[in-house]
């Protein structure tokens, strides 16, 4: 039995929970499993790194930023090796670069394109624990490249499938995946077992406990995971291929996100063309639109809303005012203070009536539906910010996702 279990930063946040986190190691391997060993940096430590990349540098140069975020999971591996040997055991620490973990050079957000295992197996081979730096890798030119943010869970995931390991864990603080956010709905109950699809709509609505790439990953080779708490020994949440019994559960979960923001242009001209000429200076600036909806008015005349992330809301706003101005639209609307709820299940694809369910549930609590999307497997409202909490908790109530109480 081999196991991959990353510890993300909260669990190695200082020496004690490194020990802690060794302790548990240990007992894994005494009970029989090869264990290999992705650790994040401590909680807080890449937001600091970044903070002072900021104070030296404005726009921080992509490789140098690099060099320094990859420090932070140095000091952690190299700790926790050392609390191992401490315990009687043995651990070797392992940087991205003498794994090696290959990605290509993109600096800040690298993808990993291989993984070679002969280090590693020797390290297993000889009975010792491997400790892998989460979160970075090494390009074909010898640079340092990092994953981007979360990215020790994608670490992991590729870790588990190059050693074809039985089970791939990612220790948090929390103890595993929910039904929606516990913080706004105190209702919301841990989900023992949920599909890739599901997860992975769920990692990109807003739910944050795995990182989405990593699910993607996990997905594309069958790895199994396990999502769970550092802090007690309960099992937390499979995520694991679709069967039949996930099925039958009409809706898995509820998410939502305030960090949308929607941009209007009314009174488009209608002819071929317009949505590209909107859209494609909008992607060629890197940001990732959302949500469209298109209206054509009776006349010759359309309307286009859309939502872009908030952080790119100004940037989008000023793209949108130049093209307007070309295409002779008539006017530009943004609005920030949107959050889109989002409910998730695979159960979905076989039943009808959930749309419409959805819709009554929110119009019941005077909750004015602003945008709508669809896929296979989710369906998203965009609604006034302000209705967050309570459209959230209307949903997972009306969905019959409330924990039972006696
Ligand atoms: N330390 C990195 C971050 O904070 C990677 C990770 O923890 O997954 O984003
Ligand atoms: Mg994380």
């Amino acid at each position: 039995m081999l196991i991959v279990q990353k510890y993300g930063g909260v669990s190695v946040a200082n020496c004690d929970r490194i020990k802690e986190v060794a302790d548990r190691v240990i007992a894994s391997k005494k009970q029989g499993a090869d264990v290999v060993v992705v650790l994040s940096a401590m909680a807080g430590e890449t937001d600091r790194l970044i903070d002072l990349a900021r104070q030296v540098q404005t726009r921080p140069d992509p490789r140098e930023l690099d060099v320094l975020l990859s420090t932070g999971e140095q000091i952690t591996i190299s700790l926790f090796a050392m609390a191992v040997k401490e315990r009687g055991f043995e651990a070797v620490s392992f940087l991205g670069y003498q794994v090696p973990i290959e990605t290509n050079p993109v600096h800040g957000r690298a993808r990993i394109h291989d993984i070679p295992t002969e280090r590693l197996r020797k390290v297993l081979e000889s009975g010792q624990i491997p400790v892998v730096a989460g979160f970075q890798g090494i390009s074909s030119e010898g640079e340092i490249t990092t994953l981007g943010r979360g990215g020790s869970d994608t670490t992991a995931v590729a870790v588990a499938v190059v050693l074809h390991a039985d089970l791939c864990e990612i220790y948090t603080d929390v103890d595993g995946v929910y039904t929606t956010d516990p913080y706004i709905c105190p209702s919301a109950r841990k989900i023992d077992r949920i599909s890739y699809d599901e997860m992975m709509e769920m990692a990109s609505l807003g739910a944050k406990v795995l990182e989405i790439r990593s699910v993607e990953f996990a997905m594309r080779y069958g790895m199994p995971l396990h999502v769970r708490s550092s802090l007690t020994d309960s099992p937390g949440t499979y995520v694991v291929a679709e069967d039949e019994t996930m099925e039958e559960v009409l809706v898995s979960g509820v998410t939502y996100s305030r960090n949308d923001a929607r941009i209007t242009i009314t009174k488009v001209p209608d002819r071929p063309g317009i949505a590209a000429s909107i859209f494609n200076p909008i992607s060629e600036a890197d940001i990732v639109v959302d949500m469209i909806i298109q209206n054509t008015r009776a006349t010759d005349l359309t309307d286009m809303t859309f939502t872009v992330p908030e952080k790119d809301y100004e940037e989008a706003m000023e793209i949108v005012k130049k093209v307007a101005r070309e295409i002779g639209a008539e006017q530009i609307a943004g609005d920030r203070d949107i959050a889109k709820v989002s409910i998730v299940g695979v159960g979905m694809r076989d039943h009808s009536g959930v749309a419409s369910k959805m819709f009554d549930i929110l119009a019941r609590h005077g909750i004015n539906i602003l945008m709508i999307s669809t896929s296979e497997i989710k369906i998203s409202c965009v609604i006034e910010e302000k209705y967050t909490e309570l459209a959230v908790r209307a949903l997972h109530e009306g969905f019959g996702l409330n924990k039972e109480t006696d």
